[in-house]
């Protein structure tokens, strides 16, 4: 009686490991095609898979897919997982070709008493909305000798309950964060509103860009100020056709 249940469960999974390869093949062909559409390169563009609401297995399957960049966006997930697959790239790196190492970009709000038990962890935190949380990471990572990179978030669209430092605050806080010896300011993140109007998503992409070309014309920031951070599962080819040098996309990838 047990092994046509077991069956069905590895078929259930197989079922759902080809779905997570043929979505993440779909999404590669629309970012494809929104980058033609404007005269952009694709190689430019850098997808963040957001594995916040995905099972081990799929967090695997995307790694097995040569996905590289992982993002999650709340502190005590991000410490499991990156666990999780630093010992799943261990334990099969004879058998199949995996990548070596995986990017951990924090993409949620950050909680400055939260920054000392994770700031090991990560590549990129995309969610600096704050002077004082800036100050926190560079104390911190100058006690641990890394630089890493930081992303301001910017609120474009002016939602009282987003996070983000608002437009008219964002070229200040950068140029204060730029000064600081432990953080590498790479750029910019914002979100757009949740409306399936376009021209109101359109419209908040284009401002974070406008913002990024303002800052990137500031002596203050280095040629290391380059991302831009926008579009996430439903919004992510607007985002391409304005400028966005990362996505962060998960339920369109595991739904
Ligand atoms: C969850 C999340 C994403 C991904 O959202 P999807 O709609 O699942 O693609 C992107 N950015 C942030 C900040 C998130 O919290």
């Amino acid at each position: 009686m047990g092994l046509p249940l077991v069956k069905k469960w590895v078929d259930a999974q197989s079922d759902q490991m080809n779905k997570i390869a043929e979505r993440l093949e779909r999404i590669r062909e629309n970012i494809a095609r929104a980058c033609d559409r404007v005269g952009r390169n694709p190689n430019k563009i850098k997808l963040i898979v957001v594995t916040k609401t995905a099972p081990v297995e799929s967090v695997h399957q995307v790694v097995r897919l040569g996905c590289t960049d992982l993002g999650e966006n709340r502190v005590q997930h991000l410490k499991q997982v990156v666990t999780d697959v630093e010992e799943f790239i261990a334990s099969e790196s004879q058998k199949a070709a995996l990548p070596a190492k995986v990017n951990w970009h924090m993409i949620g709000h950050l909680q400055r008493n939260k920054v000392k038990q994770v700031l090991k962890l990560l590549s990129t935190i995309h969610s600096i909305d704050t002077l004082r949380l800036a100050e926190e990471i560079n104390t911190q990572a100058g006690r641990l000798d890394i630089t890493p990179k930081v992303l301001l978030q910017v609120n474009c669209s002016g939602e009282p309950q987003k996070y983000g430092v608002p437009v008219g605050a964002a070229v200040h806080l950068a140029e204060q964060i730029a000064t600081m010896p432990n953080l590498k300011l790479a750029g910019l993140m914002t979100m757009a509103p949740l409306t399936r109007n376009k021209d109101v998503v359109r419209s908040c992409f284009v401002r974070a860009r406008e913002i990024f070309e303002e800052i990137r014309g500031e002596k203050i920031v280095t040629n290391q100020f380059r991302h831009l951070s926008m579009g996430m599962s439903q919004d992510y080819e607007i985002a391409v056709e304005e400028g966005a040098t990362m996505l962060r996309i998960g339920s369109a990838i595991f739904a």
